[in-house]
């Protein structure tokens, strides 16, 4: 399989060669982990685990180094915690917990390493000073800033000329920066916000800064890969690219640049003022986690993606459909899906073309494996079919989550309660195993009365 990724920096697909011919590196942005993941923010790590498995696949798994950072210094953060009035460090704790719990039940691989901001702050500060030493940094005002003048190819990334990087920087009013388009690379803390001490005097790191040196730390002056939101390109990457190359000789820092589409919620920006974001963990508690992960991938990555009540539910039948051919398949695996599955991943992750594909493959194993390849049909088919909700999400009552508690019942609990209703039907008390009955489907469980007299059932 020959692999073309798309990539943002020359504007075209390109065909893959890592710079280490047996090795790949890959670093993907990581959450800022003040709030919940949104089903947006879940976007970027699903699609790019399937790059991560396709690299596995092509090169063996030891032989894909990727990291995924955890940003855990944040201005967003110290403004979640002054909000909620508590420590930054329950907040960044929690969140990556959730984060983690999220990224498991949606079958996202973890990465090799998983580095957080707040351990690397030595890197960080020795590369401000190589920055201010080559004269591509410079101290004001408590402050360390990025002279964005000072280097020439500055915005070829995001092919934004000088008007419309000054205009998209959206830069506070900062009279102690020499030119609009600077950027900070140290700031200052007040007593009460995150700190370290620098050579600056007290205070923290910004945030693009924090990508440049842990992927340093972890893969080098220049890799393979580098991937995130397309809103990250300005100026998150934009600025990462003229850190580390200006700390570095010019180097590049990395030579693929990938980017995933934007998505919206039936045909809306999510944003808190709409009221209209809705957070994985939401989504966990109404649709088993594959549905959540396939309707993702049923579209290509680089594309827009409209995330509909609609969609879920055809995917909900996809899933329902290949569950039913792999049923009675044993849990023999095939080595491998079959040549065109790959080959249309091989083509800049076409998603969409393999589930296409797989709607074609007859043969069971082999669906399983373009399955197993994609990281959903990992249920026993007969556990999918009782499955209501994933691994007991919406039990939990956080209301801090927004979670809606929804009625939920563990397999056992159903079955009890079918229990209790052949011993109703047998006492031919029929009131009472109807309203039975119709408490379970109004849970989502269906019941299927058998001649024989037992009952099956499964989930709507
Ligand atoms: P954050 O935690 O805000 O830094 O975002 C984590 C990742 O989610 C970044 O790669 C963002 O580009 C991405 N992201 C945020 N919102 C969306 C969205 N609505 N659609 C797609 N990706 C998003
Ligand atoms: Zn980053």
């Amino acid at each position: 399989m020959s692999l073309k990724l798309y990539n943002t920096a020359t504007r075209r697909k390109d065909t893959f060669a890592p710079i280490d011919a047996k090795n790949v590196r890959m670093y993907v942005c990581g959450p800022t982990v003040y709030d919940y993941a949104h089903i947006g923010n879940a976007r970027p790590y699903i699609v790019f685990d399937v790059l991560y498995r396709l690299l596995r696949h092509e090169y063996g798994e030891d032989h894909v180094k990727y990291v995924r950072n955890i940003t855990d210094v944040d201005d967003k953060i110290n403004a979640a915690a002054a909000e909620q009035g508590v420590p930054i460090s329950e907040i960044t704790e929690k969140t990556t917990k959730v984060f983690h719990e999220d990224m498991k039940a949606l079958n996202v691989l973890p990465p090799g390493v998983e580095p957080r901001a707040t351990a690397h702050i030595p890197q960080m500060v020795a590369m401000i000073e190589t920055l201010i030493a080559k004269e591509h940094a410079y101290v004001a005002d408590e402050h360390v800033l990025f002279d964005v003048p000072s280097m020439k190819d500055y915005g070829a990334l995001s092919g934004r000329n000088r008007d419309e990087q000054i205009a998209g920087a959206r830069v506070e009013v900062a009279p102690y920066k020499k030119d609009p388009a600077d950027f900070v690379l140290w700031k200052p803390s007040a007593s009460d916000q995150p700190g370290w001490k620098s050579p600056w005097g007290w205070g923290r790191p910004g945030w693009h800064l924090e990508c440049s040196a842990m992927s340093k730390e972890y893969l080098g002056t220049t890799f393979d890969i580098h991937a995130g939101g397309i809103d990250l390109v300005f100026p998150h990457h934009e600025n990462e690219i003229a850190q580390s190359r200006c700390a570095h000789g010019g180097a590049p820092l990395a030579n693929v640049w990938m980017h995933n589409g934007y998505l919206t919620l039936e045909g809306e920006k999510m944003s808190k003022s709409l009221g209209n974001v809705v957070t994985v963990r939401q989504l966990l508690a109404k649709w088993p986690a594959e549905v959540i992960r396939l309707n993702m991938l049923k579209t290509h990555y680089r594309k827009p993606l409209d995330w509909t009540e609609e969609r879920l539910r055809e995917t909900k039948d996809n899933l329902d459909r290949w569950y039913r051919v792999i049923q009675g398949a044993g849990m023999r695996n095939a080595e491998n899906p079959p040549s065109e599955f790959l080959d249309v991943l091989g083509d800049d992750l076409n998603t969409p073309a393999a589930i296409r594909a797989m709607e074609d493959i007859e043969d069971r194993t082999q669906l399983k494996a373009a399955g197993d390849f994609l990281g959903v049909l990992q249920q026993r088919p007969e556990a999918w079919f009782k499955q209501i909700v994933s691994v007991g999400m919406a039990q939990e009552k956080d209301t801090a989550l927004g979670v809606t508690p929804v009625k939920t019942y563990s397999v056992e609990g159903i079955e009890k309660l079918i229990t209790e209703r052949n011993a109703a039907r047998k006492a031919k008390d029929f009131a009472a195993s109807d309203r039975i009955r119709d408490e379970l489907k109004e849970g989502g469980v269906i019941l299927e009365d058998k001649p024989d007299g037992t009952t099956d059932w499964r989930r709507a």
